[in-house]
């Protein structure tokens, strides 16, 4: 639990942000000196400059990278000298959490208490997990002839772009350098220039651990002017990617334009969320559906943001989800009992209100929120907004908000929630609420996404994977399956007789 004794206020006025960026093991500005101003969603306070990478410093970077992978300084090591390595960075991680959640709160609005026991704790986990994982995978043997033996080993790709986008800025950025990483490779991280200042951090902490210079390496700066160079490099072998959808595309352009880049994307969803009138505990189902929606201001991938639920129980469910709304109710994010922060920007917050003004304009009923709050402060606050009489070809059913805002869509057959879940262009996550164990197992194999929970929503954990089917992208973080994005299959023939 949160130590509720910490004055984060008091804490955020001595924090000292160093927003430069971190290439061959040091802190550097860019080549031509540019930098952009980090301000805070929270209040729109300028926390600092941060170097704005161009072309030229990604150049540098991926040299970098190139060099540590070719001098095998990193790669060379055993799986288990890199175990050992990546749980000093985990464990450095937590020795740092206090500062690190300070400075996600700051930069990304989320509350402070979900950046300390939320996504500080779970990067720390993923880059231990990833550490403890790698000296118990095996290569295969195939079986061929007596006369022959054949080995099908994986090795590192070489140099990854890790392309990460601002909701979860430590976390993604864990999920893409953890398995990449312990696999031996060496690894460019451009953070969105939303929230940069938590990635530029574990560069630091990844030296301190002991990971040489130059296999880490940080480029904070925009996507077209940093993104788009590293995406494009002629010298990157895997391009690892989350963010939406619109620019994942343009990554698979840059990779096949390019020099044929692995391209691994995970991007966008509009998760279905289906209470059927048969779910054994409707209270549960409130609870979890209301918190899954708006945890993290809504900013969430997989956030159940259609809600389906049956006729027969519609009024008596809406009601209990409605219940919960209080507790979403925007706060300010130094607070240790805010439950929900400010969107990351200005820009964020205009078109949230923007699909809430098309909401009504398509006819959908506006239940609850639907403004802006906390406008005194000068931050960027949205309260919990919840439309009903949706139809799925509404603006708000079809496109990702990544607000808080929930639209409920009314069923009467099992035939029709699955038709209406699968109507999207999206499959990352969906739910099921049944006690019907055939129905729950019938349903969710029809569910065209990359996971599927029955009666709960926010389980989670990095032993499974996480990705995307249709245009939520391809590949999965997390789980050994990550490993797979990261490494080449060898086939080596020896000759025995
Ligand atoms: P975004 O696509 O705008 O940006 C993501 C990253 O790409 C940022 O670092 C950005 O600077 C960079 N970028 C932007 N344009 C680029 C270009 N032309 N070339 C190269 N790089 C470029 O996404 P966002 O707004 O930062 O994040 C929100 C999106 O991320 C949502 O769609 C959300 O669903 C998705 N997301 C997906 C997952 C997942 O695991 N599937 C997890 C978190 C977020």
């Amino acid at each position: 639990m949160t130590d509720i004794k910490i004055d984060w206020h008091q804490r955020a006025k001595t924090l000292k942000i160093d927003g430069r960026a971190f290439i061959n093991g040091k802190r550097v500005n860019a080549v031509g000196g540019q930098t952009f101003e980090c301000f805070s969603p929270i209040d729109s306070r300028k926390l600092t400059d941060v170097t704005s990478c161009q072309a030229a410093d990604i150049d540098l970077a991926v040299l970098a990278a190139r060099t540590a992978f070719n001098d095998r300084c990193w790669a060379g090591l055993s799986p288990r000298e890199r175990k050992q390595t990546m749980i000093r960075f985990a464990d450095l991680i937590l020795e740092n959490k206090e500062e690190l959640a300070l400075l996600e709160t700051l930069d990304m609005g989320k509350p402070i208490t979900a950046s300390l026991n939320g996504d500080v704790n779970s990067a720390a986990n993923t880059l231990r997990w990833f550490g403890e994982a790698i000296d118990k995978v095996y290569d295969e043997i195939a079986p061929t002839a007596d006369n022959t033996l054949a080995m099908i080993t994986r090795e590192p790709i070489g140099v990854v772009g890790a392309i990460v986008p601002w909701n979860y800025p430590i976390l993604m950025a864990c999920w893409k350098i953890a398995p990449a990483l312990v696999t031996g490779n060496s690894v460019v991280l451009k953070p969105s220039e939303k929230s940069p200042l938590t990635a530029l951090r574990l560069g630091d902490l990844a030296l301190e651990a002991g990971i040489p210079a130059g296999v880490l390496n940080v480029v904070p700066g925009f996507g077209a002017e940093a993104g788009t160079p590293l995406a494009m490099h002629m010298d990157v072998d895997c391009i690892a990617f989350t963010g939406s959808t619109g620019v994942g595309k343009k990554i698979q352009i840059m990779a096949g334009q390019s020099n044929l880049k692995r391209a691994w994307c995970e991007l966008g969803g509009k998760s279905p969320n289906i209470v059927f009138a048969d779910c054994k505990d409707l209270d549960k189902a409130a609870t979890a559906s209301a918190g899954s929606v708006f945890y993290n201001q809504g900013e969430s991938c997989n956030a159940p943001s259609r809600l389906l639920v049956e006729r027969s129980i519609k009024d008596e469910f809406v009601k209990k989800l409605l219940s919960h709304l209080p507790e979403y109710h925007p706060g300010d994010p130094l607070d240790a009992d805010t439950t929900m922060g400010a969107l990351v920007d200005c820009g964020q917050m205009q078109n949230v209100l923007k699909y809430i003004s098309s909401g009504k304009a398509q006819g959908a009923k506006l239940l609850a929120g639907g403004e802006q709050t906390r406008s005194e402060t000068g931050g960027f606050y949205v309260s919990p907004t919840v439309f009903d009489h949706v139809t799925n070809d509404m603006t708000i059913a079809s496109e990702e908000i990544f607000g808080p805002v929930l639209s409920i869509i009314t069923f009467d057959t099992e035939e029709e929630a699955i038709r209406i879940a699968n109507d999207t262009e999206y499959g990352l996550a969906a739910a099921v609420w049944t006690q019907d164990i055939s129905r729950a197992h019938m349903v969710a194999r029809r569910l065209r996404a990359g996971t599927v929970h029955v009666n709960s929503y926010d389980e989670d954990d990095i032993t499974v994977p996480f990705g995307g089917y249709k245009q939520s992208g391809n590949g999965r973080d997390k789980s050994l399956h990550a490993l797979e994005k990261y490494t080449e299959l060898k086939t080596t023939w020896i000759k025995l007789t």
